[in-house]
């Protein structure tokens, strides 16, 4: 088999993970999807998912993920746990440089390597983290069973993460800093209906206060001026994510291919690059729709092109 992998696939979230089933299964030989973590991509921090086609019943975004790799490996994918740092091409060759000094050489790359949870930016927020302040309710909710803790932000993670916490804290304080949230109708309805969560509305974070052993407080500031504390253990924040774009990032800071003004990769429908042999998929390319079966979709698109660009190069 040659040193150069027909596909070198960096992120293993739905998107990677997909990209590693077709490119394996419709006939690359030499393909390494490389994760600096464990596979399964940013849903497995969901409490639950309930929108990915023909899975239903209460099931976690762990439960979900669990069995992509498995079902990629069994046609040849090779998991490499790294964190890879750039991305070059030299002439046709591409080249998958890792934290660990080390390099490996490739025809074609699918990206996938998705966005990570943003910070609100208040003051103590830096802080606090990971001592009463997360940005992740599966991993830390337990920490305040029948206690009282703040959830910030109104989008779908956010009212989502609250009615999860619902469930294990006494109290949540959803604060928001409009009046009106960007989540699903039906989810919205949820969080009205449970009675446990308390809607903090025009409100944003002002600062977050504690002692040694960690959070005590966070207030909140409203439009009209006034401001409130509120006394809990946890602030959890979820206030949206930004896209993992390093490793696009060349060594005179200009990015391998075209990106848009918001960082994301620009694509086109069969998710090329403006790179040949260079595909973006999932959260981080333009316009994602930010769904987990989209980002499969995306993985399924690239790797299908990414045969035929191998083919046509080596034949
Ligand atoms: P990601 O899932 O972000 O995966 C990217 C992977 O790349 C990660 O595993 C990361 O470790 C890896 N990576 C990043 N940089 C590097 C590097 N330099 N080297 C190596 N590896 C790297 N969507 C739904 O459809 N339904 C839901 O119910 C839903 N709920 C959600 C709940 C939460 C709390 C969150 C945060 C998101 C939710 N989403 C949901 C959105 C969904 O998770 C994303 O749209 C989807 O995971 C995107 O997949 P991806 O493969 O593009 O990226
Ligand atoms: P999001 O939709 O971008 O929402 C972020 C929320 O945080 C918004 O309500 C925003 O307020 C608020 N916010 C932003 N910055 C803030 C700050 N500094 N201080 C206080 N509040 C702040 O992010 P998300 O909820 O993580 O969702 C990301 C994507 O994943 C979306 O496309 C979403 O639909 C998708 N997703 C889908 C599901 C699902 O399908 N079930 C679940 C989770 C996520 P404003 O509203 O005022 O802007």
């Amino acid at each position: 088999m040659s040193d150069i992998l027909d596909c070198a696939i960096v992120g293993g979230g739905p998107a990677g993970l997909t990209a590693g089933l077709y490119t394996t299964r419709g006939g690359l030989e030499n393909v390494v999807m490389f994760e600096k973590g464990m596979p399964g991509g940013q849903i497995t921090n969901s409490s639950e998912i309930e929108n990915y086609p023909g899975v239903t019943g209460e099931i976690t975004g762990m439960d979900l993920m669990n069995p992509w790799l498995p079902q990629s490996t069994k046609f040849g994918l090779v998991h490499e746990m790294v964190n890879v740092t750039r991305i070059t091409k030299d002439g046709d060759i591409f080249s998958i440089h890792k934290e660990d000094g080390t390099s490996s050489q490739a025809y074609s790359v699918i990206v996938g390597t998705g966005s990570s949870p943003r910070r609100a930016g208040f003051s103590g927020e830096d802080e606090f983290f990971g001592k009463g302040v997360s940005t992740c309710a599966t991993c830390d909710g337990f920490f305040y069973k029948n206690k009282e803790v703040v959830v910030i932000g109104g989008g779908d993670t956010a009212l989502e993460e609250a009615l999860y916490l619902a469930k294990i804290c006494s109290k949540v304080y959803l604060v928001h800093r409009r009046d009106t949230y960007r989540a699903a109708p039906n989810t919205i309805q949820r969080a009205k209906n449970t009675e446990n969560i308390e809607h903090v509305l025009n409100a944003s974070p002002d600062e977050v206060y504690g002692d040694a052993m960690g959070v005590t407080g966070i207030r909140v500031k409203f439009t009209k001026g006034e401001t409130r504390d509120i006394e809990v253990p946890g602030v959890f924040t979820f206030v949206g994510n930004d896209v993992n774009n390093e490793t696009l990032i060349q060594e005179d800071g200009s990015f391998l291919c075209e990106m848009n003004e918001l960082g994301q990769v620009v694509v086109d429908i069969t998710m090329k690059t403006s790179v040949p042999g260079l595909f973006a998929t999932g959260d981080m390319r333009l316009a994602a729709p930010k769904q987990v079966v989209s980002a499969a979709g995306d993985g399924a698109v690239a790797a299908l092109q990414a045969i035929s660009y191998v083919d046509e190069l080596l034949n």
